[in-house]
């Protein structure tokens, strides 16, 4: 089926946005100031004022990812969500890992997998356990039947103040779920893997830039580019390309539900050279890139989606 454009792949929405109209990227999406809006992590989309938009209604695909196999974690929100339904709408099949306190968000990015006619796979599981991890891979592969892509993007963010406000507690659960769990993860994906197969992790420009009030997040942030670097020119010699998106701020849940404080919600993204925060969706076409063939010669990079804030 062709979409509205006259060429795509396989898309029932097909209610396309202006997604793909030429205009200003300053009033295309919500500027600060933004209401304040307290929720618990790890929040959920329905409950951000304004709405996210992951692409629902606006990712349009072009049969880039036709016939893949995905594994994306915290697939259920934020860019994860935006990643599967723009995976799906390019034809791959998708499994998304949440945690399952957000059952309700996944079965709704599962719902859009679905209604692409590509297989959906919802696997819950709290990503800090390693024997979980494995699982999470095992279950994806078998009920897929392959691996092409993974996207290790689940985070956790907790802004503290200050070194004496940040607790072992926190300091340990960010580096399990930021670090550890990407590591456990490949390391079982990689079994599954073939040449062109691709493997992409979200760090962020804290990777490079870090907070003040993120002092335990940008290290593992950091600790993502150096992983991915380093298992690029490992698995080369497998055709195996591995890569790291770097995004700016991004209108998520990871930000109001604790990862920034409230007074820094209503100027979310609004320093930035753009002047307001990414959505999701704009984010989609990077890692579509990435995972895709189209980037048969991208590997090791880490690329900055910042609207204007430089990553290095
Ligand atoms: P998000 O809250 O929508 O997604 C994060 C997901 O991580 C959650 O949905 C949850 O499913 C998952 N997760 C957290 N702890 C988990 C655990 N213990 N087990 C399993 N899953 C767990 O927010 P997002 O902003 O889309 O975050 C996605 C990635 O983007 C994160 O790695 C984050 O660090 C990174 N990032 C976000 C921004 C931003 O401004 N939003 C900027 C740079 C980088
Ligand atoms: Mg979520």
């Amino acid at each position: 089926m062709r979409n509205s454009l006259g060429y795509g792949y396989m898309s029932t929405t097909d209610k396309l946005s202006n997604r793909y109209q030429k205009q200003n990227p300053l009033t295309q999406y919500p500027r600060p100031p933004f209401p304040r809006q307290p929720q618990n992590r790890p929040g959920s989309v329905n409950k951000m004022d304004p709405e996210p938009d992951h692409g629902e209604d606006s990712y349009v695909g072009f049969g880039r990812l036709k016939g893949r196999k995905a594994l994306i974690t915290g697939g259920d929100s934020g860019i994860g969500r935006a990643a599967a339904i723009a995976f799906a709408r390019e034809g791959a099949d998708v499994a998304i890992n949440y945690l399952p306190s957000e059952e309700q968000n996944a079965q709704e990015v599962i719902k859009l997998i679905k209604a692409e006619g590509r297989i959906g796979v919802a696997i819950p599981g709290d990503i800090v356990e390693e024997s979980f991890c494995k699982e999470l891979v095992t279950t994806a592969v078998g009920k897929l039947g392959g691996l092409d892509i993974l996207v290790n993007n689940a985070g956790r963010q907790t802004a503290q103040k200050s070194i004496s406000d940040l607790t072992t507690e926190q300091f340990d659960n960010t580096f399990k779920v930021n670090v550890y769990a990407p590591f456990w993860i490949t390391k079982e994906a990689l079994t599954h893997m073939g040449a062109g197969a691709s493997i992409i992790n979200t760090a962020s420009v804290q990777s490079f830039d870090p907070s003040s009030s993120l002092l335990d997040y940008a290290q593992t942030k950091a600790c993502n580019v150096a992983f991915t670097k380093a298992l690029a020119a490992q698995v080369a010699e497998k055709g195996i390309r591995v890569n790291a998106v770097a995004p700016g701020p991004f209108w998520t849940p990871l930000q109001s539900s604790g990862g920034q404080p409230q007074d820094k919600i209503e100027k979310f993204g609004g320093s930035t050279t753009l002047g307001r925060p990414g959505q999701p969706v704009e984010c989609a076409p990077l890692y579509v890139l990435l995972a895709s063939q189209e980037a048969s010669y991208i590997t090791g990079e880490v690329m900055g989606i910042t609207g204007g804030e430089m990553p290095y």
